[in-house]
């Protein structure tokens, strides 16, 4: 199976000012496409050669694991923005998130503190558990929930490679600026 970066629903410069064309020059145009690129060669005669990348997420290992995840990761993270939607969800991800963390500003309040606690590099999530209800997991460099069971609804990629051409060291502000361009149809609809 040959892998490919996906077309964005929106241009480089759509996001700015909360994520700038030059971040996106560099996190979709070099980051992304380089996992991309290292995937296809690391799957050739291997037992993933065919296989999909979910496949690969749940029983791949290494260097193959590691960019099937990062290709996985950074598609839905960059397809999960919009700017000038709407606020806040509604509907069946509205009645979880309120049954989970309260309301929804804890909710944000909870997964911001998570991805400012994340040590290094790596991923915030919030994840449907088999149960039905929601959780905010993270997970260290290309780690996803995939391989534990667990439904991914959105994620956070808290890599500095993801914020330090628009805010250096300031992973503060950038979650601050991630929570302004949030497509919550998109995120509802994975739920
Ligand atoms: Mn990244």
């Amino acid at each position: 199976m040959k892998f490919e970066l996906p077309t964005l629903p929106y241009e480089l410069d759509a996001l700015e000012p909360f994520i700038t064309k030059r971040t996106l020059e560099f996190h979709y145009g070099k980051h992304h496409q380089t996992y991309v690129t290292n995937l296809n060669n690391l799957v050739m005669e291997t037992k993933f050669e065919n296989a999909t990348i979910e496949t690969i997420i749940k029983e791949g290992e290494g260097q193959i694991f590691n960019n099937a995840a990062q290709v996985w990761n950074h598609t839905f993270f960059f397809m999960s923005f919009k700017k000038g939607g709407k606020t806040a969800p509604e509907g069946p991800l509205a009645d979880a998130l309120n049954k989970s963390f309260g309301n929804f500003n804890d909710f944000k309040e909870t997964f911001t503190k998570a991805a400012l606690s994340l040590f290094g590099s790596g991923w915030v999530w919030l994840v449907k558990n088999n149960g039905g209800s929601l959780e905010i997991i993270n997970e260290s460099n290309a780690g996803n929930p995939l391989r534990k069971g667990l439904k991914p609804i959105m994620t956070c990629d808290v890599w500095e490679h993801a914020y330090y051409l628009d805010y250096q060291n300031r992973r503060a502000d950038f979650i601050t600026a991630f929570w302004n361009i949030i497509d919550w149809d998109v995120i509802e609809n994975r739920f």
